[in-house]
């Protein structure tokens, strides 16, 4: 059991901004305690810090880690596109040492600026579930594995749930199968969907509807990611759905960028996810700031509230991906992020959810716990 101290936390599920804030951590690691007052011990104490649950990232693709930069300037479908796209090309011949270091070096990143759970679109079957695994053993970090391309029996009994690279590469009855596989195993079901308007084109012309209809009413996705261009007559259906944004990554691969402020008034539950780290950093602080200012400029600076964009890294994850983190509350994992308000590109705070999306840097992020160990101090 052991005491944190923050001067300034945000708390429940609501992310309510308090202060003077004590929590209490069961020897399990989960929250036992939230409260102004201090009991008789209090282990770990910071001044002028804010506690905030630690960030889920919604949607990686950490096996591509190792190339970095690689296919800058190719378009999207040569460089991501399934089975012969540069991507996978480079991840068939690429050596088993060089991904996994890849994935350790993106696993830090996340660590060093907040986040403490992230959910990965893994390439490769049951391989690339496994040299995750391998990959991460020994890093406190919490992760969830869809997989894709083997048997759905094989894959299921080593990943999380499945991540489809693209609906329109399966017929509807191959859909329902592997929704039905997944929850009867009470695993999740995700994919891809409308990144591009060219796969949008597509399933309109193979199956008569968009890739995000069918995403819904086929294959009942618990999580689509993207939705980077969708009509707003479907914006009824997705309500109540989990929606991965990736704008960062939308923008550096030129295909658009998400109407993230229309998916919310619709009651979309939209995640932001980094998406390829081998396009872009797996770093939630910047895509909050690049999502704030991107809307802003496109709608205006009342359409959406900062506090709405800190949930789309914390609880609309851990709905969507059922995690038992991403608020703090007695009953849920303490996984934490304690980040220094003191700093010269902080202080002072005037408003503080627009503080940790617009300014606050990975540099700020002090300590983070995960289930209540200390899993990176800077
Ligand atoms: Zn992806």
């Amino acid at each position: 059991m052991k005491t944190i101290y923050c001067e300034y936390a945000l708390l429940g599920r609501e992310l309510r901004f308090e202060e003077r804030v004590y929590v209490t951590i069961s020897s399990s690691g989960f929250i036992k305690r939230v409260s102004p007052s201090p009991p008789r011990r209090v282990d770990e104490e910071y001044d002028s810090c804010l506690l905030t649950p630690g960030f889920i990232n919604a949607h990686t693709h950490v096996g591509d880690s190792f190339f970095k930069e690689v296919g800058f300037n190719v378009p999207v479908e040569e460089l991501v596109a399934p089975p012969d796209g540069l991507k996978h090309r480079l991840l068939r011949n690429a050596g088993e040492d060089d991904v996994k270091e890849g994935i350790r070096c993106a696993a830090e990143e996340m660590l060093s600026s907040g986040t403490t759970a992230f959910a990965d679109f893994r390439e490769g079957g049951v391989r690339g579930a496994l040299i995750l695994r391998r990959a991460l053993e020994g890093t406190p970090i919490r992760y969830i594995i869809l997989g894709r391309n083997d048997g759905l029996e094989e894959l299921l009994r080593v990943c999380d749930g499945v991540g489809l690279p693209s609906t329109n590469l399966y017929s509807d009855e191959e859909l329902r199968r592997i929704s039905e596989a997944c929850r009867l195993n009470g695993l999740l079901v995700a994919a891809h969907a409308s990144e591009t308007v060219r796969e949008r084109e597509l399933a309109v012309k193979m199956y008569g509807v968009s890739d995000a209809v069918r995403a819904v009413k086929v294959l009942n996705a618990d999580l689509l990611v993207h939705l980077t261009h969708v009509d707003e007559e479907e914006l009824p259906l997705l309500s109540g759905r989990g929606v991965a944004c990736c704008p960062r990554a939308n923008a550096y691969l030129g295909v658009g960028l998400p109407p993230v402020e229309k998916m919310v008034r619709a009651g979309v539950r939209v995640c932001l996810g980094t998406d390829n780290v081998m396009v872009n950093s797996p770093d939630l602080l910047r895509e909050m700031d690049f999502l704030g200012k991107m809307v802003r400029a496109r709608s205006g600076p009342a359409c959406l509230e900062a506090r709405e964009i800190v949930k789309m890294v914390t609880v609309n994850p851990a709905e969507v991906l059922r995690l038992n983190s991403g608020w703090i509350e007695r009953g849920r994992y303490a996984d934490l992020a304690v980040i220094d308000l003191d700093a010269a590109n902080v202080k002072p705070v005037h408003h503080p959810y627009q503080a940790l999306v617009h300014r606050v840097k990975s540099e700020n992020v002090l300590c983070v716990y995960v289930g209540g160990v200390k899993a990176y101090e800077r």
